[in-house]
């Protein structure tokens, strides 16, 4: 033992300094001024990283290259990129600033050095799961245009089958190496849940992502409704989200992080995936139709960016002459390769700006 270690002991309990000394995530003791390794400032500049901390709150966040790891004073556990916790040691205030213990620094450091490491991997698409609404028992929109012998019927699981099926094979032929997948290639009847799980069975590593395509047509009473429009959709239309209601615990703390973190996400891939279709299908289809612009329900917001999701509702089968030109193939060729435009640019834009190595 040294003579800066004897005097050290001196001034502060031994006992305390040995566990200082030896701190782990895993010490319950709360930090003593001898643990606390860096500031949050300190800290985001040794990864390079931004900094945002609302001292109200006590949440705080570090961001670098798209990846996030959100922490809260006093609290045992840090979220890395939307899914990981990590057990830290709590982050304290002192003297009006937000300090790390060397440990919980460690483990900040490390989560980002791996998430470079994955980056530098390539981050891409590696599959998108094509959902053709409706089928089998279930028809959805049915509209009925003139009378007669010329007397049309427009059915919604039809329409949504046939774009589906063109933009499956467009896909396929355009991206040999990814995985195109569809809900269903017939008129069977896939529940919510099937097609739910289907999105969700689909093996990822951590630095790919599957894009979520789901197709349908609309209808009206007021037969003069008529356009299309891109929906952005609820992550919780296809997967369970933390449910902080139902958490307990140091759960129910990840739970809150996790709310709290992805009421932030607001802007997501979901919404610029939804403008590229939109561009697409503007393109595409002209004047023949007018585009209803893009739409997100009040509760339908889009917090998550693993798994960029749209609805496209391609027109209204209760329209006169839309629902003549949803019964067209021409018609719905040009609107699948409206789609499929949007989905291309896309994934060059997802893949060029994720896979690139952060600086
Ligand atoms: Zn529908």
């Amino acid at each position: 033992m040294n003579g800066a270690f004897k005097k050290a002991c001196l001034l502060i309990p031994c006992a305390v300094l040995g566990l200082a000394l030896s701190a782990t995530p895993a010490d319950k003791a709360a930090p003593s001024a001898a643990a606390v390794g860096l500031t949050a400032a300190d800290l985001a500049a040794r990864i390079k990283a931004r900094l945002s901390y609302d001292p109200l709150t006590g949440y705080g966040l570090f961001e670098k290259a798209g990846a996030r790891l959100v922490f809260a004073r006093e609290l045992p556990w840090a979220i890395f990129d939307w899914a990981d916790s990590l057990a830290i040691d709590p982050p304290t205030e002192l003297e009006g600033s937000l300090s790390f213990t060397a440990a919980a620094a460690g483990i900040v450091e490390k989560a980002f050095s791996e998430a470079d490491a994955a980056a530098r991997s390539h981050f891409s698409v590696a599959a998108i799961l094509i959902d053709p609404g409706h089928g089998g028992k279930d028809p959805g929109a049915i509209g009925e245009q003139g009378s007669g012998s010329k007397k049309l019927r427009i059915v919604e699981k039809e329409v949504t089958l046939s774009i589906s099926r063109k933009l499956y094979d467009a896909l396929k032929a355009k991206y040999p190496d990814k995985r195109i997948l569809i809900t269903r290639e017939g008129d069977s009847y896939p529940s919510l849940e099937d097609r739910v799980d289907m999105a969700n069975s689909v093996d990822l590593a951590s630095n790919e992502a599957i894009i979520y395509v789901s197709i349908h047509a609309n209808s009206s009473f007021n037969k003069n409704a008529k356009g299309y429009e891109v929906w952005y959709l609820n992550p919780e239309y296809r997967r369970t989200l933390v449910d902080s209601r139902k958490a307990q615990g140091a759960e129910k703390d990840i739970a809150q992080i996790q709310n709290i973190m992805l009421e932030e996400e607001f802007t997501t891939e979901s919404i610029i995936l939804a403008r590229n279709i939109m561009g697409g299908l503007q393109s595409s289809i002209g004047s023949d139709s007018p585009n209803r612009g893009i739409r997100a329900d009040e509760w339908f917001v889009v917090r998550n960016a693993r798994m960029p999701s749209v609805l496209i509702e391609a027109g209204f089968v209760t329209n006169p002459e839309e629902g003549k030109l949803l019964s067209r193939d021409d018609y719905l060729s040009r609107v699948a390769s409206g789609v499929y435009n949007g989905l291309v640019d896309f994934v060059g834009y997802f893949e060029s700006m994720r896979g690139a190595p952060s600086p």
